[in-house]
Order: structure tokens, then sequence, then C-alpha cells
């Protein structure tokens, strides 16, 4: 059996060098030369024993994504389209800006939560992704660019896991992803530049407050339980107010740090002063009990199968001065890719499409691009 190093974050590496009777730091060695230098062959790995190196490729090889295509956006975002095999496709997602650069990363196939809203949900769910499929976003990108830009210092500062399905419904796969990322003889990544993004899988956040405290971001899209059933199911199972305390629970494992929430402005369904007002009320008695947070306003990526529209400016606007006069801190997301179809979903829909195979996606996409730009890729900033 071989396996790929991949899918080890260092303290699985170290264990797998136990069992081929190798020293801990050659852990640390390999780990280096995978995350730091992007090496793929271990003929590469110049420092490690000759007689390791042979041994290495009897048990282990090291194997990225394989993309199906990238799209270059006028303004710098770059999408990639990678084929994991089954049919499936995932997306990612480059987001450069002046102060860092972000990169979106999908957690799964599809997605099972099935919020209204989204393609993604709308698509269904297909598999988890593994550790490896996982981390392996983040390692082909910086070293893509880093060899296209010719550049050996690092270009990824933030990842944000918002692109393809739920990151807490995949948990084991992505607890030993996330300290890849931030371990510092892999990408070095400080804990409040991971976000980690959730339809709200209450104890699955509490597991990630104990075993890996990164940012939180908390996709709430409505202040009453009754419009949060209907956009985001998962809301019957773990209803707002026990959501809004293991937030705060959260908190005392992340001091200082914000959860952010996001919240998808959609047209007439949760974006009046009314839904404004009662977000306040809502915020203002979690607050009594320590939750800081702020408030992301995404404007909506539309797509036809919802029914639903994007919300306008006037409103966005009218319902971002309501929260930052009662004290609230918001942000209006930014839109970026506007020249790159780029909606959550929609162009992994697309290339299933044409190789034939996912059926059951294809038929439930129809109509769904019909040729449509959209706008904003989700996830594109916090
Ligand atoms: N499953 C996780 C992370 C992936 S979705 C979650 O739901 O948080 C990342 C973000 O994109 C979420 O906030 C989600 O609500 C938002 N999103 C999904 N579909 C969207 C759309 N069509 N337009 C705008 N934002 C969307
Ligand atoms: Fe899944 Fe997130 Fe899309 Fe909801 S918004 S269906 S949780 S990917």
């Amino acid at each position: 059996m071989t396996v790929n190093l991949l899918h080890f974050d260092l303290e699985g590496l170290t264990a797998f060098c136990d069992q081929l009777g190798e020293k801990r730091f050659r852990a640390t060695q390999l780990f280096r030369w995978i995350h730091q230098k992007g090496a793929t062959e271990f003929d590469q790995m110049t420092d490690l024993a000759k007689s390791l190196r042979n041994k290495l490729p009897l048990s282990a090889y090291i194997e990225g994504l394989k993309a199906v295509s990238r799209q270059d956006s006028s303004d710098g975002s770059i999408k990639w389209l990678f084929d994991v095999g089954a049919g499936d496709v995932i997306e990612t997602v480059y987001i450069p800006e002046l102060d860092r650069a972000t990169l979106c990363i999908s957690s799964q196939a599809g997605c099972a939560v099935g919020c209204r809203f989204c393609s993604t949900g709308h698509q269904g769910f297909s598999r988890n992704l593994t550790t490896a499929e996982i981390v392996g976003q983040l390692w082909f990108v910086e070293h893509t660019l880093r060899r296209e830009l010719q550049r050996d210092e690092r270009i990824i500062s933030n990842v944000v896991m918002m692109g393809m399905g739920e990151p807490l419904q995949n948990y084991s796969q992505l607890l030993p992803a996330l300290r890849v990322m931030l371990n510092d003889h892999a990408y070095g990544l400080s804990r409040r530049r991971v976000t980690v993004s959730t339809s709200g899988v209450v104890p699955m956040m509490d597991r990630l407050a104990q075993d890996c405290p990164v940012a939180l971001a908390v996709s709430l899209h409505a202040p009453s339980d009754l419009l949060r059933d209907d956009l985001v199911p998962l809301n019957k199972k773990y209803p707002i107010d026990e959501l809004l305390q293991t937030c705060t629970r959260y908190q005392l494992a992340a001091p200082r740090d914000f959860i952010t929430f996001e919240y998808c402005m959609l047209e007439g369904v949760n974006d009046t002063l009314e839904h404004a007002r009662q977000l306040i009320v809502l915020i203002q008695k979690h607050a009594l009990n320590g939750l800081t947070c702020k408030f992301n306003l995404i404007p909506f990526n539309p797509f036809p199968a919802s029914g639903l529209k994007r919300s306008g400016m006037v409103a966005v606007t009218a319902f971002s001065k309501e929260l930052l006069d009662a004290g609230v801190v918001t942000t209006i997301r930014k839109t970026r890719g506007g020249d790159i179809d780029a909606a959550c979903g929609q162009l992994a829909g697309d290339v299933q499409d044409r190789t034939g195979a996912k059926q059951r996606m294809a038929s439930q996409r129809q109509g769904m691009l019909g040729g449509i730009k959209v706008v904003v890729a989700e996830g594109m900033s916090i």
C-alpha cells in the first residue's frame, strides 16, 4: 500500500516515519520539502539520506490535484476547477488584495445542507474531500503561483473554507488539513488568518474550539428560526439561540476574536429594516453573555433554480446603516471576479455536464447556467 504524503499533518507524517524506522526529524524535513518547497520527487530532497530517498517511493508518493480549468479575472482573481474523480469537480478561488492574498478552499464535492440560496446546496452531496484534497488545493495554488511569479517567499496569506461544502460535516479530514496550514514547517499561517465558515454544525463547532480554534465565520442569513429553517435547513436541528450560545463558547477558546456572521442579502426575504431590527435584538441579547461579532453582508449570486433575487444596493445600504447605528460592526462584501463565472458550485456543474458524468447533478442544474454571468464568487473576502 502506498500513501499520498499530502494526506498527513506533521504528527501523521512522524508516525509514518516511525513505521519506516526513521527518526522524527526526518518527518520535519520531508514536511518542509513537500509544503515549503512544493517537491513531488523524493530525489529532489537532497538533505535526506540516499537510503531513505530510495526507500520512500516503495510506500509513499506526493500527488497534487488535477486541474481541469483555470480562469483569470481582470482584477487578478483566479479560479481553478479540479477533477477529483468519478465525475466530481471542485473549485478553488485565489483572491489577491493589496495587503493579503486569500485562497477560498472547498471541503466537499457538493453539500448535504441544501441551503435555498446556494447552488452547491441545490446539487446535493457527492462525497467528502480527503485531507490530501483539501491541503492539495493550497499546495497546488501556492506552488503554481510561486513558479509563475518566480517568487521564493509565501504568496497565500489567508485561507477561507468557503468554497463548496460544509467543512464541519467533514471534520476528520478537515482537522489535519488545518494543522498543516498552521504549521510553521508548512504554510505557517496564523490562527486568525485561517477561517472556517459553517452553516452551524453545533457539536463540531465545540470540537473545533478545543482542537484548533481558527477564525470562525457563521452563515446566519436570518434573524428568526422561522425564516432560517426555510433558508438553512440545518437550523431545524440547531436553532439560532443554540447556535449563538455555541459561538459565545467558541470565543472562550479564541479570546479577542470576533465571530463573523455572514448574511446573504435576498430581496424581500431577509433584507428589510424589520429584519435588521430583529437581528439587533438577537445580537444584543447574546452580547450580554459575551458574544462579540461582526456582520458581513453578501450580495446574493442569483441562479434561476433558487427563485430568489439579489437585494438592491439601497436595501443593502439601509440594512447596513441600521446595524451600524446600533453599534454592530458591519461590512458589505466586495465583488470580485466579475468577468469570470464564479458563483458557488456553478462552474463545477458545467464541467460535470461536459464529461457526461453525474447525471443527477446535471439534470438538477438545467437552466441554472444558461449563459448567465455572475458577479461575485462566494467567500471572496471577509
Ligand atoms: N458551507 C459553509 C461554507 C461554504 S459556503 C457555509 O455555508 O458557511 C460559503 C458562503 O457562501 C456562505 O456564507 C454561504 O452562505 C455563501 N453563499 C452560498 N451561496 C451563495 C450565493 N448564491 N450567493 C452569495 N453567497 C452564497
Ligand atoms: Fe452547503 Fe454552505 Fe451551500 Fe449551505 S451555503 S448548501 S452549507 S455550501
